[in-house]
């Protein structure tokens, strides 16, 4: 039987690839930070009917020695570094808090590995935004970076060193460049999920209005569930690589939200405010991925579209609203 050992395992991504893990027999750990908000910290784990099967460890990406320890209990075959400070408009706010969870955390885990499990395989979860400013109209593996946020300078701090210690160490380890990937399980502050669980409010008369920013911002957008089998595709090859996770198709704001407000019968320009709080210091406008090179070499392409993504988002934040209307 396989381990693997996810960090960030009470997010989205931790979530799904923990389902997906324990699908196909592994044992799954997954790293706990110590919060005193334990009560909703298991909320997607729950979601998926698996909190019990996914075993919980304590400790912390910024503390080394909680990693070494862990790895020396655990003796995982492959490791997932999905934590992050993962908001992108926080990141102006806590940009060192941001820096050294994002960024140097994954150095620690790279060097935890390293030190006691180099032969273990390592997933970095790299992020589009890395392309920021695009130097290219579509984005590949090849395509050079501009990041526009400190998460963004954060993450490809964590990208390059993983290459680095590809390189210098010969460790088992991928970074997989994935465009936003989106579900139900979606954090309420990303936008996809502001929409759609603001459609469902709306719906519901719960409210009127949607305060949103830039809405001519595009976006590649998939799901998270498709997303988290090419993390494991990516550990399974014989070498160590760096793959782009995408769908190739590039959508506005503003017609995700025609999507999702569509869906329950609404017109979203009935709706939508556009508010100065929502706009960032710096803006990506566009990321749309090429995955030539997942399909060639992980044989990996996304399942679901856009429109089926949004809609099972949000008939799942209908049920979700009035189940807490009851
Ligand atoms: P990101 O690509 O990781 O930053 O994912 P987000 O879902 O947070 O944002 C995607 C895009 O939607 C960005 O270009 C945002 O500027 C834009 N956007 C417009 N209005 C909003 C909003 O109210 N909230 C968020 N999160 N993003 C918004």
């Amino acid at each position: 039987m396989k381990r693997a050992l996810i960090t960030g395992v009470t997010g989205q991504d931790g979530a799904y690839l923990s389902q997906f893990l324990l699908h196909k027999g592994y044992e799954v750990y997954g790293l706990l930070r110590r919060s005193a908000a334990s009560d909703v910290i298991g909320a997607k784990l729950r979601w998926l009917g698996i909190q019990n099967d996914v075993r919980l460890v304590d400790g912390n990406l910024t503390d080394l020695s909680s990693l070494i320890r862990i790895l020396r209990e655990v003796k995982p075959d492959e490791i997932y570094n999905l934590a992050a400070q993962s908001f992108v408009k926080s990141s102006w706010n806590q940009p060192l808090l941001t820096g050294t969870v994002t960024g140097i955390g994954a150095a620690n885990v790279l060097e935890a590995v390293r030190l006691d499990a180099p032969q273990a395989r390592f997933y970095q979860a790299s992020s589009s935004e890395m392309y920021g400013l695009v130097r290219e109209p579509v984005q590949s593996e090849t395509t050079p970076f501009y990041p526009r946020s400190p998460y963004a300078v954060a993450k490809l701090y964590a990208h390059w060193m993983t290459v680095n210690y590809r390189e210098s160490f010969g460790l088992h380890a991928t970074s997989g460049i994935l465009f936003n990937h989106e579900s139900p399980l979606r954090g309420i502050e990303f936008v996809t999920r502001k929409v759609t669980d603001g459609a469902a409010r709306i719906k519901l008369g719960l409210q009127r209005e949607l305060g949103l920013g830039n809405i001519d911002a595009r976006r590649d957008w998939g799901h998270a569930r498709d997303y988290v089998e090419a993390m494991w595709l990516m550990l399974q090859q014989d070498k160590p690589d760096d793959y782009v996770i995408a769908t190739g198709r590039t959508t506005t704001v503003r017609d995700m939200c025609r999507i999702a407000f569509e869906h329950v019968g609404l017109k979203a320009d009935d709706h939508i405010v556009i508010k100065p709080e929502f706009f960032r210091p710096a803006e990506v406008d566009i990321l749309q991925g090429n995955p030539a090179k997942a399909k060639a070499m992980l044989g990996w392409q996304a399942r679901t579209t856009l429109e089926e993504m949004i809609h099972e988002m949000v008939d799942a934040d209908l049920a979700r609203v009035r189940r807490e209307m009851n």
